[in-house]
């Protein structure tokens, strides 16, 4: 009936890389494909699913179990799921990778240099981590795991947010035909 491959889009990368803003437009574009997509977010799964978590390692390998658990059910109903989470632990995304099913997972590196983001800092949460206020915050004093094999690698300097939507949905034609 929806007359297309169900699949998660995942995408990881620094806070403020452009998870956020490559995911929105990237659902904007699938929609205006006649393709059905849900977006998960920190936005409507932190303040649901997940509000009993914090950002501890332990917190934010379980915030990743959920939310891929929560892709896996969204895959078997048919959609195109993407998430937009930092995901900052390689084993976290691998686990993710095995809770969806390696077919149906794509791994979306969003490289942004920490420099760059910090620089953006489209919520002011570097600024705050800086001068302490925030703690455990990725790329400041908690770490991020860069993916060494992502199957998607964007890099946002320097590329328009519709350039690396082209980049992701030409990635999906080729798998589709593949
Ligand atoms: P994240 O979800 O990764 O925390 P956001 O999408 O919320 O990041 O914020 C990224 C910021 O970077 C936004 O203000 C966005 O406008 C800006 N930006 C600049 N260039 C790009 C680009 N090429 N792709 C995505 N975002 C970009």
């Amino acid at each position: 009936m929806k007359a297309q491959r169900p699949v998660v889009i995942w995408l990881t990368g620094l806070s403020g890389a452009g998870k956020s803003t490559i995911a929105t437009a990237l659902e904007r574009y699938l929609c205006s494909q006649g393709q059905h997509t849900y977006l998960l977010d920190g936005d409507n799964v932190r303040l649901g699913l997940c509000e009993d978590l914090g950002f501890s390692d332990a917190d934010r390998e379980e915030n990743i179990r959920r939310v891929a658990e929560v892709a896996r059910l969204f895959v078997d109903a048919g959609l195109i799921v993407i998430t937009a989470f930092i995901s900052p632990f390689a084993r976290d995304r691998a686990l993710a990778r095995a809770v969806v099913g390696p077919e149906q997972f794509i791994e979306v590196f969003v490289d942004t240099p920490l420099a760059e983001c910090e620089r953006r800092d489209p919520k002011g949460l570097y600024s705050r981590a800086r001068r302490g206020l925030v703690t455990q915050f990725t790329g400041i004093d908690s770490p991020y795991e860069a993916p060494l094999c992502a199957d998607i690698r964007v890099q946002t300097l320097g590329s328009a947010v519709q350039d690396i939507v082209r980049q992701i949905s030409e990635y999906l034609n080729r798998r589709n035909r593949g």
